[in-house]
This record gives structure tokens, sequence and C-alpha cells, in this order.
């Protein structure tokens, strides 16, 4: 499987959005090189429900998502392959108190809610085994292409 990734995520705080700051930094990203590379191993994939996990933008859900992302206007929703497992951590805040929080793959959950799944399989980590993976990186609007092959 061919796992592609678009962007790191940012922890910060938009009137919009709520408060996804970590720990009152005012802004941080989690660098994914790594877990993307080395960490997302078949253990980690668990079938959750898609309530449970926070991603911004969720409570606008159906506006302003989809084929209107405010982040790609819809291109990265299209051309996302839902089928790919998502990246969720537990142990990491978010504005809706859910127990997970979307690392990556905020387009193809809009995509199974679209669809009318319920649930989804996603690769599961404990946010306190990689929030040192956390950088200060001022550059946050420079998306990074990232195209790994995972379970090989
Ligand atoms: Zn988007």
């Amino acid at each position: 499987m061919n796992y592609s990734h678009n962007n790191n995520p940012r922890f910060f705080y938009t009137y919009e959005n709520g408060n996804w700051q970590f720990e009152g930094h005012e802004l941080k990203v989690l660098d994914l090189t790594f877990i993307i590379q080395s960490m997302l191993t078949e253990d980690r994939l668990k079938t959750i429900n898609l309530k449970e996990i926070a991603w911004r933008g969720k409570h606008h859900f159906p506006y302003g998502v989809g084929n209107n992302c405010k982040c790609c206007g819809g291109k990265a929703f299209r051309e996302c392959d839902p089928t790919i497992p998502g990246i969720i951590a537990y142990n990491c805040s978010n504005p809706y108190d859910n127990k997970y929080r979307m690392l990556d793959g905020r387009h193809r959950i809009m995509r199974l809610l679209f669809e009318g799944k319920t649930k989804s399989k996603f690769y599961v980590f404990d946010f306190n085994d990689i929030k040192h993976f956390m950088r200060d990186d001022k550059n946050w609007n420079k998306p990074t292409k990232i195209i790994v092959e995972v379970n090989k």
C-alpha cells in the first residue's frame, strides 16, 4: 500500500475552528515523516467510530468541507483515497473533547462521512509516544509531499 501524505498536522488557534493549540503554544507542527515511514504497523490498525475523532472543521459539516473545503477548494477531497487508513491519536486535546484527534486523513474522513459511513480503520497512536516529533515550524503553510510504501 502506498501512503500519500500532503501536510503535517498543525496545532494553533483560529476563531473559526477553535483551539487546537498544544500546551498553550501559539503554533506547533507534528512532523509525520518518521511516523509514516516506520510506524504504520498492522498492530496499530483499529476500527474506530468516526464520531469519536476530532478534525478541523468537523462542527461545520457538511458546510465548508468536501467540494467547498477551505484548505484546498475540494481538490484534496476529490483526489484522496478513503480506503487508506488515516492516522489518529488519543491523549491529544481537541476543541470537541473527542477521544481521538485526527493527525492525517481529514479529507478521507469527509469522504467517509459523505458516503454515510459511521466507522473505519485508522492507525491509532498514544500521542505521548509521538509528541517528541512536535516542531516549532513557522513555515506551516508550506505543504510537504511524502509518498511511502508501508506494510511491505
Ligand atoms: Zn481541503
